[in-house]
């Protein structure tokens, strides 16, 4: 990939000094994903990364892992896994507490969402603590399956995020400051 693209793709992440609390440095990916010509050069550089290997499941992280996690599982037609926020998946559930860069929230997946053996794929927006991926991840060993990567869109280096899931392969397109 060419620095100078890297360069034009992190210039469409904007930074929010001070939210959703203060002291955050919020990375907002709405502008890179309002531009289409954008969003597909994020998508392509997944692909590439993904396509030739085994995967039998990506699951993504709510709620903006959704959006990458989903237009994958669309291009490789791999079945697509929600993990979500606590109250909102109407089967039985397993559960998972963590603490992100703000704030104490629990993951929840379906019982049945992932065999025994399957190798899944976790996408999300932003690494950032890890809290919230090392979470997902539990979660999708809690089911029985095997983690092929946590892929990041973001990661946010000064939080050491990599570190917290030193256990799993990471990957991360852009990577901030
Ligand atoms: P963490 O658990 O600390 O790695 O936080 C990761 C989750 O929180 C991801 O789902 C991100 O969408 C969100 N997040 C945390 N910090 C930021 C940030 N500085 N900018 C944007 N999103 C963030």
């Amino acid at each position: 990939l060419l620095q100078s693209t890297l360069s034009r793709l992190k210039e469409k992440v904007r930074t929010i000094p001070d939210f959703p609390e203060k002291g955050v440095l919020y990375r907002d990916i709405t502008p890179l994903i309002g531009d289409g010509q954008f969003f597909r050069l994020v998508m392509t550089i997944f692909l590439e990364r993904y396509q030739r290997r085994k995967i039998d499941k990506i699951a993504a992280i709510d709620a903006r892992g959704f959006i990458f996690a989903g237009a994958l599982a669309h291009i490789l037609g791999i079945g697509l896994i929600p993990i979500r926020k606590k109250g909102k998946l109407p089967f039985q559930t397993f559960e998972s507490e963590y603490a992100s860069e703000y704030g104490v929230n629990t993951l929840t997946i379906h019982r049945d969402a992932v065999e025994r053996g399957e190798q899944v794929l976790i996408l999300d927006d932003v690494l950032a603590t890890g809290g919230t991926a090392e979470a997902a991840a539990k979660l999708v060993e809690r089911c029985g399956g095997t983690l092929v990567e946590l892929g990041f869109l973001i990661e946010l280096r000064e939080l050491k995020g990599k570190e917290r899931l030193r256990r799993y392969p990471i990957y991360s397109i852009l990577q901030f400051p």
